[in-house]
């Protein structure tokens, strides 16, 4: 080979490594890109190339502290058991509480079905009928009894008067869900107040001797639509009732 040659074939190899070494430095970072990421205060900062802010986070090494934080999380663990707990047993009492009161109120409705709808307003002897009576017409019945017998309300219903009227000396009336009114008279006491919701059997007032009343007794009349005075004796018997 003479000399010439022998420098072209040195040259020729330079080409090709310098050409080597720029295509490999294309496929990889430059290494001065490459920053730390330890080295920064803000990492979001770093990899949108947004200006970094100062947000650098200080982690406690107290272990007083630690263990302070860990005892109150506990705390609140243990709180939290113990809440759940009382809940769970109040809800188990409101609901026996509940089942409790369901049951009460089953055995009354039981109990007020089983009740009597129309009841005799007073024990004793039934002494005078409805009607023509010296003269007069006597517009109810009587039952005698003793001085303070209790005298009970016929059927359910609502007192509308209680207290003194003429020739009856007290009275009671009584008003019905169907619009008929009982009336009670010559008492010797009132035992319920006007307004008062009574029921069939509930004592209202005591037998008595009051106003036009020739001995003791219960004087007891019954009025259809509020105002039609009938004989309580059929009206009675209709509900079952005898005197
Ligand atoms: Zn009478």
């Amino acid at each position: 080979m003479d000399r010439k040659k022998a420098v072209a074939a040195v040259v020729a190899a330079g080409a090709l490594a310098g050409a080597g070494f720029t295509q490999a430095m294309a496929t990889v970072t430059p290494v001065d890109r490459i920053i730390p990421v330890a080295a920064t205060k803000d990492l979001a900062a770093v990899m949108t190339g947004q200006p970094q802010q100062d947000i650098t986070t200080i982690h406690s090494l107290d272990t007083t502290a630690e263990t302070r934080k860990l005892l109150q999380a506990e705390q609140i663990q243990v709180q939290y058991h113990v809440r759940e707990a009382l809940r769970t047993a109040q809800d188990g009492f409101t609901k026996r509480e509940e089942a409790a009161k369901a049951e009460q109120a089953r055995i009354k409705a039981e109990e007020d079905a089983k009740r009597p709808k129309c009841v005799r307003p007073a024990q004793g002897t039934f002494t005078s009928g409805f009607g023509a009576r010296w003269g007069t017409s006597h517009m109810g019945v009587d039952i005698a009894n003793a001085i303070g017998t209790p005298i009970v309300a016929a059927m359910d219903g609502t007192v509308i008067e209680a207290g003194p009227a003429s020739g009856f000396g007290l009275w009671v009336r009584i008003q019905h869900e169907d619009g008929t009114i009982t009336v009670y008279g010559h008492m010797n006491t009132i035992d319920v107040p006007q307004g008062a919701k009574v029921k069939a059997g509930q004592q209202i007032a005591t037998i008595g001797n009051r106003g036009q009343s020739t001995g003791p007794h219960l004087h007891f009349e019954v009025w259809i639509g509020g105002s039609q005075k009938i004989n309580p004796v059929g009206w009675l018997a209709d509900r079952g009732v005898s005197l």
